[in-house]
């Protein structure tokens, strides 16, 4: 199934399910509020007060989190790589997942434009990402276990300031700016989206292909990434988990690239689909 979020025609967002071409809402304030749900109770708010289409109405996150969005950094072996060479260091592979946050401020809707802001950085990347949506509160997942707390996937660009990512020790910063999280377009659930280290995962900008790659790739799967974070620290449901990006990011080119005002982007993951934005940057 997909669930996504809506502006419905009171005006305000609510929660839905796709079918087909139609979205039927779901009667939780929002997705959030859903997976805060029992499983078994969930179905029983999907309702028939509204049934609209899907291209009538504009989307926004799929969902919220209450808290910062999880990501990893450096989890494809060709852009841990790429960004050893960049920066004309060593390449050290890390034992464990390297986590950091984003700002829940940072997230927009998926086909929103992303309002970057020049004065505070002139080198705004981009970074096409698989995230995963948690579904059950949860900690210490055994491994074997962890795709159980899977609620379901969707796309993320873990657009990036460089410039403050260096001058930072800390990358919370250049990774936490206003409009640098888009999320969408929906969330798919497990059972269709099936081996999550299978899919294939591209990135275009401007229609030029940027990043071409597997989340089979990935150094630290999803089952393990989800062991390693809930180790002595509850995850909600409503948490997102962004999973790292593949080679191809344009801090790393030669030469570099970094996002231009009236800027095309689309992330694109198989099973879930396109995650387009466009860039103003004032
Ligand atoms: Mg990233």
């Amino acid at each position: 199934m997909k669930f996504l979020t809506y502006r419905s025609g009171d005006g305000r967002f609510r929660p839905g399910v796709l079918e087909g071409d139609l979205i039927r809402a779901i009667a939780t304030p929002t997705l959030r509020d859903y997976l805060e749900l029992a499983p078994h109770e969930r179905v029983a708010w999907h309702t028939a007060d509204e049934l609209v289409e899907l291209r009538s109405v504009t989307l926004d996150a799929p969902v919220r989190p209450s808290r910062n969005v999880f990501c990893v950094g450096r989890n494809y072996l060709e852009h841990a790589k790429e960004g050893a060479r960049a920066a004309g260091r060593e390449l050290k592979l890390p034992s464990v997942p390297t986590f950091f946050t984003k700002a829940p401020t940072a997230i927009v809707a998926p086909g929103a434009e992303l309002r970057l802001e020049g004065r505070v950085s002139q080198e705004y990347d981009f970074e096409a990402e698989l995230a995963v949506i948690i579904g059950a509160e949860c900690k210490d997942v055994p491994e074997a276990e962890a795709l159980h707390v899977v609620f379901g996937y969707t796309a993320l660009n873990d657009v990036t300031a460089r410039d403050l990512q260096r001058e930072h020790g800390q990358w919370f910063k250049g990774k936490s700016l206003d409009s640098t999280c888009p999320i969408g377009p929906w969330i798919v659930t497990p059972d269709e989206v099936g081996d999550p280290q299978a899919l294939a995962i591209a990135f275009h900008r401007n229609g030029v292909e940027k990043q071409n790659s597997s989340t089979g790739e990935m150094i630290f799967p999803v089952a393990q990434l989800i062991a390693e974070l809930s180790k002595g620290m509850t995850l909600l449901p409503g948490d997102v988990l962004a999973t790292g990006t593949p080679q191809g990011v344009g801090f790393a080119r030669n030469p570099p690239e970094f996002l231009a005002n009236g800027d095309f982007l689309d992330v694109w993951i198989e099973k879930i689909g396109h995650l387009k934005n466009t860039v103003t940057i004032a």
